[in-house]
């Protein structure tokens, strides 16, 4: 053709050489996107995919994992479909917003209150402000290599390297993420080890009276999915309560382990609780949740709110419909018949790997799970990213999953979804063990 290309392979190929022109890098989903391109999606059928070539991918990447009940899943479309026929947005409160916040509450009592948004970025940046509004302090704390969002400070270390990630005084560094990042971001963001105590216990003892908030993830997916150690937990709960810091656990991704989200399990008592994925029922969508106490930062009913957090598409009908739906679905059975399967998915492939004398390991807590190669025990960002040799076969075994018709997130990790049965993680399990071996030999 006129560009001197080859002929498209695949419709999926000609989609990609199309999309490029007018999106650039093709594809919105930056965090997703693997070369030379991925697959491009026309349909969803429960835990599977149909590609544009009608390919069926086992799909384990979950649209990031959002999509706790599948594809298509049929309460949530009957949801939709009555909902979408009584309009898409008002600027008006409807009553779907009033049972979505109620089916948070009834799931644990500290999510008493909540505010819709649009995603779990907007979650967090409300979430922040409303602890800023709430405490008349501007900094916050955040853990290393933490993921919590595209927020300017929520991006802070996000992606910091052996040259970089210490400070002058050995504690984790303020390291921008993204060029062109404002100087005042990194200096109002202290980076707290995830795995680390004593050294928590001093950079708090340090900046406590100056925050506002301190952001955390007791699971989070860039730390290697491994729990936040109580002791950590400890010393934040205390440098909260001794300096007024108001604590934020984001539980966007990891609400789906319990059915009052994750907090509990951890003994957190957070003042807010940032939720967005599951709770939407595949549509967009962010919330804030916490006890009256700390929601009254954002009541406008009363005057001027201390913090207004929200938003053109805010609530809007269609998305809590599908949430409430989803969450319905979702209960407490559910949760933990998905969880065993993780476990059970962690189980067999631990197995393999042992038996084929591989040093890998699937980790992860419930029904989400993340591949780690390599012996060392990973506690934290650090232990956690890849050493250079696992950074090239990573990608590899990402690949020959896909081509086994499995599809996992770029870094190897995935979540299960309800229509799964002991049949998927079976296939799961087998295509996992033998990519890594394939990828290893
Ligand atoms: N917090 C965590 C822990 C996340 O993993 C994500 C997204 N993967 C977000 C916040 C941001 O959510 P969203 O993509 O909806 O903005």
């Amino acid at each position: 053709n006129e560009a001197g290309l080859e002929p498209p392979v695949s419709r999926s190929t000609a989609a990609f050489l199309r999309e490029q022109a007018v999106v650039p890098g093709g594809s919105m989903r930056h965090a997703s996107w693997f070369p030379p391109h991925p697959p491009y999606a026309a349909r969803g059928e429960g835990c599977w995919i149909v590609d544009i070539d009608g390919r069926r991918i086992l799909d384990c990447a979950n649209n990031f994992f959002s999509l706790v009940h599948g594809h298509a899943f049929p309460p949530i479309v009957e949801a939709l479909t009555a909902a979408i026929g009584r309009g898409t947005a008002f600027g008006l409160p409807t009553e779907g917003e009033i049972a979505l916040a109620e089916a948070l509450a009834a799931r644990n009592p500290n999510l008493a209150q909540t505010r819709f948004c649009n995603s779990g970025t907007e979650a967090l940046l409300g979430a922040v402000k409303g602890a800023r509004g709430a405490t008349g302090r501007h900094r916050i704390a955040k853990f290393e290599g933490c993921y919590h969002g595209s927020y300017d400070h929520m991006e802070v270390s996000l992606e910091s390297t052996p040259e970089n990630w210490d400070d002058a005084e050995g504690n984790p560094a303020s390291v921008p993420y993204a060029k062109g990042t404002p100087p005042a971001v990194l200096a109002d963001t202290v980076v707290l080890p995830y795995a680390d105590a004593d050294r928590c216990a001093a950079i708090l003892r340090k900046h406590g009276p100056t925050l506002a908030a301190i952001v955390l993830d007791p699971h989070a997916s860039k730390a290697g999915m491994v729990a936040m150690p109580a002791e950590v937990v400890a010393v934040v709960q205390d440098a909260c309560a001794r300096d007024g810091i108001l604590l934020i656990v984001d539980e966007v991704v990891n609400f789906r382990l319990g059915f009052g989200g994750i907090s509990p399990a951890f003994g957190l008592r957070p003042d807010f609780v940032t939720l967005g994925k599951i709770i939407g029922g595949g549509l967009p969508v962010g919330a804030v949740s916490g006890p009256a106490s700390a929601m009254a930062v954002f009541d406008h009913a009363k005057g001027k709110p201390k913090v207004a957090l929200g938003g053109t598409f805010s609530a809007n009908p269609l998305t809590m419909a599908a949430g409430l739906a989803s969450l319905t679905h979702y209960d407490a059975a559910a949760v933990a018949r998905l969880n065993a399967l993780g476990d059970a998915l962690r189980a067999k492939v631990n197995a393999g790997f042992a038996a084929a004398g591989v040093a890998a390991r699937l980790g992860g807590m419930g029904s989400l799970f993340r591949l780690h190669l390599g012996a060392r025990q990973v506690v934290d960002y650090r232990s956690a990213r890849p050493l250079p040799a696992e950074a090239a076969a990573l990608p590899r075994i990402h690949a020959a999953m896909l081509a086994a018709g499995v599809l996992l997130t770029p870094n190897c990790s995935g979540a299960l979804s309800t229509p799964m049965t002991e049949a998927e993680i079976a296939l799961i399990a087998d295509r996992f063990v033998q990519s890594t071996l394939a990828t290893e030999a």
